[in-house]
């Protein structure tokens, strides 16, 4: 199977969640699906190679909390390390925080203030870029930290929430769009 029939097959539409009238994309049938959770690994790590195929970060970022499913693995799979961007509060250490808005009221992302040496070129990895909020707030998080964010991977692009739009400067490879 390819990968645009993995990701058709196995990202489902769960309607009328978390709220009426929207239709959430459930990635949970991809995680538990070998061949397909395998393929999009290798697919959102490859921003993070050079045209050799040689790993060109030293960080991946993952954003709560399926970001860092997958986050994870492709930190693996490119020789790089891991670090977590956090709701408020659940860091212990000291942090870098930054708040963003959402449909109602406000959110913060936080991430350790060591977690990353002067310099570091780092991946960002979601599943979905909706607004583009999270994204957003996590690339200033991180440079917050004196680390370069090089690029975005994401499972799927919601295309008519324009979230592209508010990534200015921050290269986006979404491996799907709707
Ligand atoms: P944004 O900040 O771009 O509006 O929203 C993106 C964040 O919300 C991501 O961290 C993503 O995990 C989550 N999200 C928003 N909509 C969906 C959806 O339909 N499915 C999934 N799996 N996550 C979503």
């Amino acid at each position: 199977r390819g990968l645009d029939e993995l990701l058709a097959t196995l990202i489902r539409d769960v309607p009328d969640f978390p709220q009426p009238g929207v239709v959430f994309k459930d990635i949970t049938p991809l995680l538990a699906d070998h061949e397909g959770f395998s393929a999009v690994i290798e697919a959102l790590a490859a921003p993070g190679r050079d045209a050799s195929g040689a790993a060109a970060v030293d960080k991946v970022v993952g954003m709560e909390a399926r970001g860092f499913i997958l986050a994870a693995p492709v930190a693996l799979a490119l020789g790089a390390g891991f670090v977590p961007v956090r709701k408020s509060g659940k860091l212990p250490g000291p942090t870098h925080a930054v708040s963003y808005a959402l449909e109602y009221g406000e959110a913060t992302l936080e991430v350790h203030q060591d977690a990353f040496e002067e310099g570091d070129r780092v991946l960002l990895v979601d599943d979905v870029l909706a607004t583009g909020g999270t994204a957003q707030a996590t690339q200033k998080v991180v440079e917050a930290c004196g680390a370069e964010v090089i690029g975005l991977s994401v499972l799927m692009e919601l295309g008519f929430l324009n979230g592209r739009d508010v990534l200015t400067g921050l290269p986006l490879h979404a491996l799907t769009t709707l």
